[in-house]
């Protein structure tokens, strides 16, 4: 029989071990040592971001984003209702009410030509996910923010290495917030970024990320009292964390070659189910691919779960993506009711592919065949 084929398997080039042990033997594996500074300066000096600050996962930059805002009771928040529950929970958590923004029919990002009809005079901020590593519109989503006065906070959990119109995404709002999940495309186990472009939010942020205190100032020789001066939380990771993600840092050249080109493939392979109304990834113009997921949008939720089902069969694990974050037992509630029709409709027809850097010809031919002869006669 043949091999299973995992939907994801994390990357590990060899050297996460030797780099745990080094910060092992430094005698420092808490937070902000060696390993996180390199990490710092690499993603400032090559990425463009005015600052970056490592944090435990995706989720706490955002939560981070959140707290640096004042995002508080009564204040609204725009976030899509096609994403991780993370992008919403975080102003949640903080009092905030959100208003669920619809997809695109073109593919799952935000409908940036419907935003400025959510936007009330309490709305604060609006949190773009660029899905797949896919930019959202950004020149209408920031022309609508600066007209408004709206926080841009990028979403951009799946969006490592991939840019709008030339310019890196997570360097387009004043703050972005990156995942280093075992299922993104560099990995630290649980991880995440906090890329900040306005510096006017540096130092909280630093505050923040440390309890609330000026541990970070003080330790540098910058503040003269180490105390408890603003809210804040442990944000930070461990040099362990750190270590394990420099090793993916330096690879990220080969793994993004590797992962863009197994998702050309697909596309290659797949294109001609277009013809029958299944729906394949689209790049607008102004967006790269930096190989994050490849998803197919079927026909039906009948379809695209008998799909998943065939594909099981056959021993190759595809799955589903979120359920609309407007529907869920915990929000729907509270949702002001309207219709997200394309946010249910990739809810209902979205699947995707194994698509992880070990993943050989051979076993993509596999999905590629098992795909293919789902649709032969359909
Ligand atoms: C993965 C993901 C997150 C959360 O990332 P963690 O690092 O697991 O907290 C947030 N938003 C989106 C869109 C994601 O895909």
């Amino acid at each position: 029989m043949d091999a299973p084929i995992p939907f994801n398997k994390p990357y590990f080039s060899g050297n996460e071990t030797r780099y745990i042990e080094q910060a092992v033997r430094s005698g420092k594996i808490s937070g902000d040592g060696q390993f996180t500074q390199r990490a710092h300066a690499y993603f400032e000096q090559h990425w463009g971001f005015r600052k970056a600050l490592l944090t435990t996962s995706c989720t706490d930059a955002l939560e981070m984003a959140a707290l640096l805002l004042d995002i508080g009771p009564g204040d609204e928040v725009i976030v899509p209702a096609f994403t991780f529950v993370s992008t919403a929970n975080a102003f949640v958590l903080r009092g905030a009410t959100i208003v669920f923004a619809d997809s695109t029919a073109l593919n799952p990002n935000l409908d940036a030509a419907a935003l400025e009809g959510l936007v009330t005079p309490r709305t604060r901020a609006v949190v773009p996910v660029h899905y797949a590593g896919i930019a959202c519109d950004m020149a209408a989503v920031l022309a609508i923010a600066e007209r408004h006065g709206l926080a841009v906070v990028e979403d951009a959990a799946h969006a490592i290495d991939s840019f709008y119109d030339g310019r890196r995404l997570g360097t387009l709002g004043a703050l972005a917030a990156f995942s280093f999940h075992e299922t993104k495309n560099i990995i630290a186990g649980e991880g995440g970024l906090l890329a900040l472009n306005d510096l006017r939010f540096a130092q909280r942020a630093e505050i923040i990320r440390e309890k609330g205190t000026t541990r970070s100032a003080f330790f540098r020789g910058e503040a003269t009292e180490y105390n408890w001066v603003d809210v804040g939380s442990s944000f930070l990771p461990s040099e362990l964390t750190a270590a394990y993600l420099w090793a993916q840092i330096e690879n990220l050249a080969d793994i993004q070659q590797r992962r863009t080109s197994i998702w050309d493939a697909y596309y290659a392979a797949l294109a001609p189910l277009g013809a029958l109304g299944v729906g394949l990834p689209e790049l607008p113009a102004y967006a790269t691919n930096n190989g994050h997921l490849f998803y197919l949008v079927c026909r039906d939720q009948a379809e695209r779960d008998a799909l998943i089902g065939h594909l099981g069969q056959r021993r190759i694990l595809a799955v589903f993506h979120y359920r609309a974050l407007h529907r869920s037992p915990y929000y729907a509630a509270r949702h002001d009711g309207r219709p997200l029709p394309w946010a249910e409709h990739y809810t209902a027809c979205l699947v995707r592919l194994p698509l992880y850097y070990e993943l050989d010809g051979v076993a993509q031919q596999r999905v590629i065949d098992g795909v293919l002869a789902f649709y032969q006669g359909r």
